[in-house]
């Protein structure tokens, strides 16, 4: 057995580096403070594995986010509290709203969309996901000429960086996805991309896992790093138990900061609160996820359920759940599909998006501290860019050369 690594989270960032080193050797121990697998945001979301997405801030946005922000039934709400991080963070995020640097994350989010779409299908064949990998793509659906231009825009960029896209106007849309109501003017279809259930493809991956030998602890809470002359020995956890290992590999989502901060790194996440909102089988025929582009509501119609998700707040790094923002999900999608009025509800909750203000996650070496690596910053796309993220983070410890630059992605650039 190789060198031991401890994995902090068993959201989709942790279990998909655990997966890569397991298979180079390393001894792996994944520590999870949840009772189970599958209630973080990697459980939460809405199973839309968007490849060639783009990032979080877009040209345009900082300026509608001001607009939308104190209007509790907006797409982006927030509360109006005390909060110097997370002004500091808009005023970042303001900064990023623009070409240059969506061209710039685009250069790193393109190829690491090509490696997800691999490492997917490998995880895929390799764990057996309940309900698979289920193709055909999804849909940017939208209802005006404004949702047009942004679907269409999205559309460009992506083929620029080599994933297929094709336009629907409504008379196909409506061929290909009956369910749709009336007023419903086009969408563009993603063809490569795919649907999946992401509590059952979690708690798959954590199954095949401890199959192959790793260790995943739930109950158990990570409170501090232990470091000592610029090296991270391990870490302590809230029950008082202190355990070590060559390496130390913060996934915790929203809730790496705090942790990093004890080395000394600053790692300005911000959690963009969503919720979801699973449904009874109701009577619509939807056989591809879709984004209902002007309402921001994400529908992914999984095997033994409807998933409804979507909506960003930021509200800090709590899991307080705000109904009125729930409700807007069946509220958003009711007028797009004909009989989703009345269904019974199986499940709710929301989950917190890691979001980094500059549009780009955090993967790679802690700077100034050896041993310990970091998984981060995954926004609206952590779940499709989870497995290239575990590989990147593998490889670094294993000393490979990363399948991809992973310069702009050093989590030193705070
Ligand atoms: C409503 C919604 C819809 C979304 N839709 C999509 C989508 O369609 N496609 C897509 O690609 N992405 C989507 N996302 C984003 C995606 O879900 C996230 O980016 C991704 O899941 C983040 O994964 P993670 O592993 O970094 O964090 P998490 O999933 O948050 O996992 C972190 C884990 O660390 C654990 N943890 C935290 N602190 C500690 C500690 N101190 N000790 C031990 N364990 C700890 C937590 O309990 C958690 O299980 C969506 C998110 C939301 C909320």
């Amino acid at each position: 057995m190789g060198e031991r690594v401890i994995v902090v989270g068993a959201g989709v960032m942790g279990l998909s580096a655990a997966h890569h080193l397991v298979r180079r050797g390393f001894e792996v121990v994944v520590l999870e403070e949840d009772t189970g697998i599958g209630g973080s945001a990697s459980g939460g979301n809405a199973g839309i594995l968007a490849f060639g997405h783009l990032p979080l801030p877009r040209p345009g946005l900082a300026r509608k986010a001001v607009r939308w922000m104190l209007d509790p039934e907006s797409p982006l709400y927030v509360p109006p509290r005390w909060d110097p991080g997370l002004w500091e963070w808009f005023l970042d995020f303001q900064k990023a709203c623009n070409p240059a640097r969506v061209r710039a994350c685009m250069d790193t989010l393109g190829p690491l969309g090509h490696l997800a779409l691999a490492e997917w299908r490998e995880l895929s064949g390799r764990f057996g996901f309940a309900g698979g990998l289920r193709p055909p793509g999804w849909l940017n659906v939208y209802r005006t000429e404004a949702g047009r231009r942004e679907a269409e825009h999205e559309a460009d960029e992506a083929r620029r960086y080599g994933f297929a896209t094709e336009s629907l106007d409504a008379a196909a849309l409506a061929v290909r996805e009956p369910a749709f109501a009336g007023g419903v003017r086009g969408a563009v279809h993603f063809p490569e991309s795919v649907g999946i259930d992401p509590p059952a493809c979690l708690r798959a991956l954590a199954a095949g896992l401890r199959d192959d030998g790793v260790e995943i602890r739930t109950g158990a809470a990570v409170e501090r790093l232990l470091v000592k002359d610029g090296r991270c020995l391990g870490v302590g956890l809230r029950s008082g138990e202190e355990m070590v290992a060559g390496s130390t590999i913060l996934a915790a989502g929203v809730w790496s900061d705090g942790l990093a901060r004890q080395a000394g790194l600053r790692l300005p996440q911000q959690g963009g609160k969503g919720y979801h909102l699973d449904l009874e089988h109701p009577p619509i025929r939807l056989k591809t996820p879709a984004v209902l582009t002007e309402v921001f509501v994400a529908v992914n119609p999984l095997p033994d359920r409807l998933r409804l998700a979507g909506t960003v707040e930021f509200s800090g790094a709590n899991r307080r759940l705000r109904r009125r923002r729930l409700e807007m999900l069946a509220r958003g999608a009711e007028g797009w599909f004909v009989g989703l009025e009345g269904a019974r509800r199986l499940g709710e909750g929301c989950d917190l998006r890691p979001c980094l203000a500059d549009g780009l996650l955090a993967v790679g070496r802690a700077p100034r501290v050896r041993g310990l690596f970091i998984l981060a910053g995954g926004a609206k796309v952590g779940m499709t860019l989870g497995p290239a993220c575990g590989r990147l983070i593998a490889a670094c410890l294993a000393g490979e050369e990363p399948p991809i630059d992973m310069k702009p992605l050093d989590p030193g650039r705070f």
